[in-house]
């Protein structure tokens, strides 16, 4: 994993040129890659966009994903919950004695 020598973003395991701003990376020069012609250049700096892009969108959706699945967890924990009629602790609901006093829980 390196940085590219020019804008010092990261770059991708096997670039030869930054897909940031399309400078040569040192690997590109150890390869002996030859230096693009500008429509080269104009595609990676599209990738290094597009590449970009994706991954905002993919956060986003990790995030959400995130929360939705917090959520469920809340919701299914509070429908689990079967209050002790003897001393009001809250147990889960595929118990069946409650864990604070040991009365019997009726499902
Ligand atoms: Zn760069
Ligand atoms: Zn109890």
């Amino acid at each position: 994993m390196g940085f590219c020598t020019r804008c010092g973003r990261q770059l991708p395991e096997e670039a030869y040129f930054c897909p940031y701003c399309g400078v040569r990376t040192i690997k590109g020069v150890e390869a002996g890659v030859s230096i693009p012609v500008d429509e080269w250049k104009e595609a990676f700096h599209k990738a290094g966009q597009e590449m970009e892009k994706a991954f905002q969108i993919a956060a986003k959706e990790m995030e959400a994903a995130f929360k939705t699945t917090r959520a469920n967890i809340r919701e299914s924990a509070n429908r689990r919950t079967v209050v002790c009629p003897q001393c009001g602790e809250k147990n889960l609901k595929d118990v069946s004695f409650c864990h604070n006093c040991g009365k019997k829980l009726h499902q």
